[in-house]
């Protein structure tokens, strides 16, 4: 028994025949850049996040740095401002920050849901902070009802980052839902992939929506007349085709990744592993299913001779990267110690029940051979 990480081209597969005809559809159109491929797929992910607007950008990293380039041509942002960020997140998060020359602060998640937490956050607030980035990690919202009545106390604009969220609800209200804007990555592996790279933006705001796509095609509303200093960041129609196919599919994918999270959480039963705690099953979209461990190494490798692909997500934070030299000196205990505990198991949707039932079983009897 084999247990790929993420089988890709299996996921694919199921709808090759649609992602053909709507390739077919593309070619075919004559239109390569801005068609109503793009606007039709918008719409539908505005209407699936239940958020006003969608812009489309070439990938998730590009929907952050497009949003925080939007408020500052606004005016409500300015260099040197202060952005909070987990310590624990993928790099693209601080990378938007830090690009758009502002300053990310890092706060510490909660160490059972792997989130950042009002209390954390709070702490982090100073004269100079203008920006929260809550991280839905791993596929879970972060408590945003809390999140944002802090946020309005202290006059900060959110920005989520739904990167791990497709779908994820609280309280009936989606991620991209939530805070001012939400930044999406559809990079193939998410729970939402095009078959390339792939970003948006989904807002209420309708002015921030309209220089988020000014700022996407060269700063233009209107062709050769610039308003802004902007970039090229735009979602390529193939892509915003194949991801028309991929999201009529995604809550039945959603529900898929549920059944497996939930048999993990209900079978693994190994002292050595710490299942996720704090899960609000409603909400999670379980892009990824981390565990907890202090033996890693050992567990990781019993799992590889056992043929069960795991990966860690992530091993090194942003402040500790040769990237990020500057803030090398920072103390994030609760960040620092999970880089070493955590690993991600296998959970994608084309797995078969005998495959989660092997990972369970590896899970299980790795007792002896890794202690
Ligand atoms: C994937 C990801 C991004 C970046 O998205 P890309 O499309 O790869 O640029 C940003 N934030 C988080 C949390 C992600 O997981």
């Amino acid at each position: 028994m084999k247990v790929p990480f993420l089988n890709l081209k299996a996921i694919n597969q199921r709808d090759e025949t649609e992602l053909l005809a709507a390739c077919e559809r593309v070619v075919k159109s004559g239109w390569y850049i801005q068609s109503s491929e793009v606007s039709s797929f918008e719409q539908a992910f505005a209407e699936f996040c239940g958020a006003d607007y969608c812009v489309g950008a070439a990938n998730g990293l590009d929907a952050l740095r497009l949003t925080l380039a939007a408020w500052k041509v606004l005016g409500l942002l300015k260099n040197g401002d202060e952005v909070i960020v987990p310590g624990n997140t993928f790099i693209a998060t601080v990378l938007a920050v830090t690009d758009s020359n502002l300053v990310p602060v890092f706060v510490e998640p909660d160490p059972d849901s792997y989130l950042i937490t009002v209390a954390t956050v709070q702490e982090a607030i100073t004269e100079k902070s203008r920006v929260i980035i809550p991280v839905h990690l791993y596929g879970q919202l972060v408590d945003m009802p809390a999140l944002l009545t802090l946020a309005k106390q202290h006059n900060l604009l959110v920005l989520e980052d739904a990167a791990q969220a497709h779908g994820a609800s609280l309280k009936g209200k989606k991620a991209g839902s939530w805070g001012h804007a939400a930044a999406f990555s559809f990079y193939p592996g998410k729970n939402l992939g095009a078959l390339g790279d792939a970003g948006a933006v989904t807002t209420d705001d309708l002015k921030l929506a309209e220089a988020i796509r000014a700022l996407g095609n060269y700063g233009s509303e209107q062709k050769y007349i610039h308003k802004y200093q902007g970039f090229n960041s735009r979602l390529d129609p193939i892509q915003a085709a194949m991801l028309g196919v991929k999201l009529t599919r995604l809550n039945d994918d959603i529900q898929l990744r549920r059944t497996i999270a939930q048999r993990y959480l209900s079978e693994i039963n190994n002292p050595f592993i710490s299942l996720p705690k704090n899960i609000d099953p409603e909400c999670h979209v379980w892009h990824l299913f981390v565990i907890k461990t202090d033996h890693r190494t050992r567990l990781q490798t019993w799992l590889a001779d056992n043929k069960v692909e795991t990966l860690v997500h992530y091993p090194c934070a942003p402040h500790k990267q040769e990237a990020y030299a500057e803030y090398a000196y920072l103390s994030l205990p609760i960040t620092e110690q999970l880089q070493h505990q955590i690993l991600s198991l296998p959970i994608d949707p084309t797995m078969s029940e005998i495959q989660v039932s092997w990972v369970i079983d590896v899970c299980n009897h790795s007792l002896v051979s890794i202690i």
